[in-house]
């Protein structure tokens, strides 16, 4: 950058105009560039957001280098600088320029994704303390400290009090000082006329765990496997060269010790450390192990920040005050410098992938980032992707692998019961049974079944008729509490029970089991259990999520019912039996990926059991007990269960052997749907032809979901064994295609949901 800014200094004053070329957030694919008026040049360096002339409109445009003017162009000049530093420095710029590329998506449309949306306030009004300072949002606060001076004798009351209060107290804040003292600007400001006291201001950042009380914790001894893993990583961090490795560690092996030695040894040579987790596991449980370790120096990004904590938290990573990044999937475009280690935890979730706007995979990124900041990057998972697994498998990544439990305890004893037969009543006699021992023993259960609500649907036992979203094509839900049956896609809902839609019967059937009748069937067997549910109907809200949490935490809850949300990453250690419902609830998906997610989500559920003193214990209710997606979860056998998968991948050329894009197409007509899909197919397989390329075209179909929020869904499936040639058939087609303006088209790189 400085080399450039000698350059942009002699155009300055010299002869030909500057000129930069910039990126907008906007569905082009080409960038622009503009010249820059004399007054603007001292302010204008790559990485800076401006503000342009385009086409009749203003918009605000990012500034990705200076450039050499296009000959012969007469250029529009530039109408002003809107930030005072660079947002990102170059390698970022490069980072982001590499995601433009392989998502096909537009940089200027990636570089908006990658900015924390607070900074987009355009405030003007100075409000509540609130200054506004290029067009963001700061919060300051006057912060009070006493100066070495003697106080004057007419100094009496409150101020000698407050006076008194500061020289004990060191700095302290103008909202403390009126917590203690009561309303006292006049004689602060009395104070600091005196020369007693000094006034200044600090930003205020809205730490969202302020609060929260944590105990000092240092590094545990390791077992044996975590310090093999953890030489292998100190040695690959000091060798400062990207190294990517799979952690393969059982469920409760202890890989978050391993993720914490290995940042402390990061931090310690003077590199920082980015900890990618699942949204859901984003808890202050999990903020709370690595500020015991680590103290200071951490920045925390979840959905739950409002804007302006997120560009807080923004901005304090950029200045350098932050050594560790924890966050969900965006976190990835934190920017944080001197970048030494990567964790990527429960890598195989799909939630690290967007599915909307710019298509990307934070797990795939974070290989990405990491091989550019010569880092390395630990993907973690007791139950790796497929395809992660794969690549350790032919050495792409190290393996490192943790076989065991911290303090040998045992994984759980598991057996499947089966259901074909008796599915009369949601709960087993024998789940019943072991609910019981478990409760006179006083020891606590978790009890998993995918599905909110109380029933599934209601159908009319006269017509035959469900209710159905006008919106989406799925059945509505029942919910008794809320009294309503509702759409879990797009939120559509009635009151319920009502008559039946088609012929008016009053009184309409439940079919189905939610985890809602589950609590309600537990309630009724065991009056005297303290019983909680965990699902996105008991969780809304900020902190709903973590409140349930602890007090299963403090052993105030004998029963724990509950959807996915329960599976992940929690540390019940007074858990000792796991029930899991309908285990075969997600195999018939229609997804590739779903027997994988199967085997995933029973893995995770079985693995809360037993994490303490006692042993655990499993019972899986399943209608197919066979199926190897459940069978080899029972058995703890990742192994078997990953040979049987990649025969059927290899069968039919899924990943990890072939790979996928999708063309997702939308519209709220399904005819001018149709035939814009039909289009699409036609120009897709010409220059598939006239390229000579071998990819599978498959499709357009009828997405699993055909309607969602009101919009029809196609999509065409892309499969070759070669990216490049993926890559040569969209660029080729996002060129040909025209598509009316009332089908939405979305291309997905590697796309997760099908
Ligand atoms: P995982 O993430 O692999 O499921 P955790 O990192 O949550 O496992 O570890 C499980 C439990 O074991 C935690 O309570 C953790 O504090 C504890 N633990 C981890 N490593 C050690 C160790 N070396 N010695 C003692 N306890 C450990
Ligand atoms: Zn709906």
């Amino acid at each position: 950058t400085e080399i450039k800014y000698t350059q942009q200094n002699q155009t300055v004053s010299g002869k030909q105009p500057a000129t930069v070329e910039v990126a907008v957030p906007l569905p082009l694919d080409t960038t622009f560039h503009y010249r820059v008026p004399e007054d603007l040049a001292p302010r204008i360096q790559p990485g800076v957001r401006v503000f342009v002339p385009f086409g009749r409109r203003k918009v605000t445009a990012y500034v990705l280098r200076f450039s050499t003017p296009p000959e012969g162009q007469q250029l529009k000049g530039l109408l002003d600088v809107l930030d005072p530093e660079p947002l990102w420095t170059e390698a970022e710029l490069t980072f982001f320029q590499w995601i433009a590329d392989y998502y096909l998506h537009p940089l200027g449309e990636v570089l908006k994704t990658a900015l924390p949306t607070g900074i987009n306030l355009q405030s003007r009004s100075s409000v509540d303390g609130e200054a506004v300072s290029g067009g963001k949002k700061v919060r300051h606060e006057r912060v009070f400290s006493a100066l070495p001076a003697d106080a004057p004798v007419k100094l009496r009351g409150k101020g000698l009090d407050i006076l008194a209060f500061l020289r004990q107290s060191g700095s302290v804040s103008s909202a403390e000082l009126k917590v203690r003292f009561g309303e006292c600007s006049p004689n602060l400001r009395r104070l600091v006329e005196l020369g007693l006291v000094r006034m200044s201001e600090h930003e205020v950042y809205r730490d969202p765990f302020a609060g929260l009380s944590v105990t000092k914790d240092s590094p545990k001894p390791l077992t044996l496997h975590q310090q093999q893993a953890l030489t292998t990583i100190l040695t690959a961090l000091d060798s400062r060269y990207f190294s990517p490795f799979l952690l393969h560690g059982i469920t409760g092996s202890g890989k978050t010790e391993v993720y914490l030695q290995g940042i402390a040894h990061t931090l310690a040579a003077g590199r920082n450390a980015l900890v990618l987790v699942p949204e859901i596991s984003l808890t202050p449980q999990l903020v709370q192990r690595f500020r015991a370790r680590f103290c200071d120096g951490i920045a925390v990004l979840h959905s739950a920040l409002s804007d302006g904590e997120r560009y807080d938290e923004w901005r304090r990573i950029r200045r350098g005050e932050v050594r560790i990044v924890i966050g969900a999937r965006s976190a990835i475009f934190a920017p944080l410098e001197r970048i030494g280690i990567i964790v990527v935890d429960e890598e195989h979730e799909a939630s690290f992938k967007q599915s909307d706007g710019l298509r990307y995979n934070a797990r795939d990124l974070a290989l990405v980032r990491g091989q550019q900041e010569q880092a390395v990057v630990l993907l973690g998972s007791a139950t790796p992707l497929i395809t992660t697994r794969f690549a350790a498998q032919q050495g792409k990544l190290g393996y490192l692998s943790l076989p065991e439990r911290v303090g040998n305890r045992p994984l759980p004893a598991t057996s499947i019961i089966n259901t074909r037969m008796t599915a009369e009543s949601p709960l087993s006699p024998q789940l019943i049974e072991a609910l019981a021992d478990n409760l006179e023993r006083g020891e606590q259960s978790l009890l998993f079944l995918n599905r909110r609500g109380f029933a599934s649907w209601l159908v009319c036992p006269a017509c035959g008729a469900d209710l159905q979203c006008p919106n989406c094509s799925v059945s509505l839900t029942y919910h008794r509490q809320r009294r309503k049956s509702l759409c879990h896609y797009c939120d559509y809902q009635v009151p319920a029970p009502c008559i039946c839609p088609s012929c008016g019967e009053l009184e309409l059937k439940e079919m189905g089991v939610g985890t809602e009748r589950i609590e309600h069937e537990l309630l009724e067997q065991f009056p005297g259990a303290r019983i909680a549910r965990m699902d996105s109907d008991t969780t809304s809200g900020k902190g709903g999520h973590a409140r349930i949490l602890d007090k299963v935490g403090r052993g105030e809850v004998d029963i724990l019912v509950g959807t996915q949300m329960i599976a992940k990453g929690h540390d019940f250690p007074g858990v000792t039996l796991v029930g899991v419902l309908q285990a075969e609830g997600s195999l018939y998906l229609p997804d590739f990926r779903a027997t994988e997610r199967t085997f995933q989500v029973l893995s995770q559920v079985i693995g809360r059991a037993g994490r303490g003193e006692l042993p655990g214990r499993v019972l899986l209710q399943a209608m197919t007990p066979d199926h190897y997606g459940i069978a080899y979860a029972a058995d703890h056998d990742f192994e078997r269960f990953y040979q049987e998968e990649l025969l059927f991948r290899q069968e039919l050329n899924y990943p990890p052997y072939g790979f996928l894009a999708a063309i997702k197409l939308s519209a709220t007509s399904e005819k001018s749907l149709t035939s814009a899909a039909e289009q699409s197919a036609a120009v897709l397989r010409s220059i598939k032809s006239r390229l000579g390329l071998r990819v599978e075209i498959l499709g357009p179909a009828p997405a699993p979901l055909y309607r969602l929020r009101g919009r029809f869904r196609q999509q065409i499936l892309l499969k070759d064994s070669s990216r490049a040639a993926l890559r040569r058939l969209l660029i080729a087609y996002r060129r040909e295609q025209s598509l009316p303006a009332t089908v939405r088209m979305a291309i997905d790189i590697d796309p997760v949901d099908l």
